[in-house]
C-alpha cells in the first residue's frame, strides 16, 4: 500500500525542503559503548511513570526536538541531514500517548507485540552510516531505499525526508497497519509500506541505493545483496556468532563485489522469518 492521504497533514513535513548538508565522513569509527536500541520492556514500562519531559516544553514545540538533537551531537552523531529530518518528524506522534512524555529522550519505547521503537541515537547512527556511503555522498540523498522492520513507522518518516523513494516492509500485520495509520497524517506518495517477510527484500522496486534493517539476523540475507545497487550501501545489525552479540554491519556493493565492515556493538530485536 502507499501511505498517501487526502487529509491535510497534522504536522507539515515540507518533504521537498530538507537540506542535505555535508556529512562528516569517518574512516575509522570511534569505539563506543554497546548501543541498545531495544531495551527490556519492563524497564520502558517502569520509566513511563517518570514524567521526564521538562516542564513548560510542549511536545509539539521545536525546543524538545532541539534538545534531543543536542543530546545526539554529544553522543557523537554528526549527520546534519538526519538532524534536519528529526526536527520535522514528531516522534511523540508514533508512540502511545502514555509514553509520549518520553518520546524525546534517547530511549526505546514499546510499540506493541513485544517490539520497540528504536533509540533515536541508534536510528541516527544507522542513517549516518548510510549517508557515508557512495550514493549519498555523490547525490546528497539516500536514493531508492529499502527498510526492513517498519515497526511504528518513525524511522520510515525520517527516511522519507532523506530518500527519493522508500519501500518499508513489516512482517507483523498489526504493526504494518499501525505504521500506515501513523504515516497517513502526511502525503507520502514516495513511501510504500509492504506487509511481508523482509528477509526476502522487495524485488519489484529493486535495486536499492540504500538498505537499512531494524532487526538483527544471523547473516545478511542473499536477497538484500542481490537487491543492492552497485554503489549502494546496506546497514544492518547482525550476530557475530559464538555468543558475541550483534554489531552494525555495513556492506558496500561495488562493480566487482561487496565490501563488509563492522561497527558498534548493538542489541536489536531478532530478524524473524515469515509473516504473522
Ligand atoms: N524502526 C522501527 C523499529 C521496529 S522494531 C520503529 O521505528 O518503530 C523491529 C521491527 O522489525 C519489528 O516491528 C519486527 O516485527 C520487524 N521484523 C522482524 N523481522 C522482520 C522481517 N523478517 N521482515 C519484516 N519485519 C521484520
Amino acid at each position: 500500500m502507499s501511505a498517501g492521504s487526502p487529509k491535510p497533514p497534522r504536522f507539515p513535513l515540507g518533504l521537498d525542503s530538507v537540506g542535505h548538508g555535508a556529512v562528516r565522513s569517518r574512516a575509522k569509527p570511534e569505539p563506543r559503548a554497546v548501543l541498545r536500541p531495544q531495551r527490556p520492556l519492563h524497564e520502558a514500562a517502569r520509566d513511563a511513570s517518570r514524567q521526564a519531559t521538562p516542564q513548560g516544553l510542549g511536545l509539539d514545540s521545536q525546543p524538545v526536538r532541539e534538545r534531543m538533537i543536542a543530546l545526539l551531537r554529544r553522543e557523537g552523531i554528526r549527520c546534519e541531514p538526519v538532524f534536519e529530518a528529526m526536527r520535522r518528524v514528531p516522534r511523540h506522534a508514533f508512540v502511545d500517548t502514555a509514553l509520549a512524555n518520553q518520546a524525546y529522550e534517547d530511549t526505546s519505547l514499546p510499540i506493541g507485540l513485544g517490539q520497540t521503537i528504536s533509540k533515536p541515537s541508534v536510528v541516527a547512527r544507522m542513517i549516518e552510516l548510510l549517508f557515508d556511503g557512495a550514493q549519498a555522498r555523490t547525490h546528497g540523498s539516500l536514493g531508492g531505499t529499502l527498510e526492513v522492520g517498519t515497526g511504528c513507522g518513525y524511522q520510515t518518516a525520517l527516511l522519507a525526508h532523506l530518500a527519493r523513494r522508500v519501500v518499508s516492509i513489516e512482517r507483523l500485520k498489526p504493526l504494518f497497519d499501525k505504521a500506515g495509520t501513523n504515516l497517513s497524517a502526511w502525503r507520502l506518495d514516495h513511501v510504500r509500506l509492504v506487509h511481508g517477510d523482509g528477509r526476502l527484500g522487495h524485488a519489484p522496486n529493486a535495486p536499492y541505493d540504500s538498505i537499512i534493517a531494524a532487526a538483527g539476523g544471523e547473516d545478511v540475507p542473499q536477497a538484500w545483496l542481490d537487491q543492492l545497487a552497485v554503489g549502494g550501501r546496506l546497514v544492518a545489525p547482525m550476530h557475530r556468532g559464538g555468543g558475541r552479540g550483534q554489531v552494525l554491519v555495513v556492506i558496500d556493493r561495488h562493480a566487482h563485489g561487496c565490501q563488509r565492515t563492522e561497527h558498534e556493538a548493538v542489541h536489536f530485536v531478532p530478524l524473524k522469518s515469515g509473516i504473522a
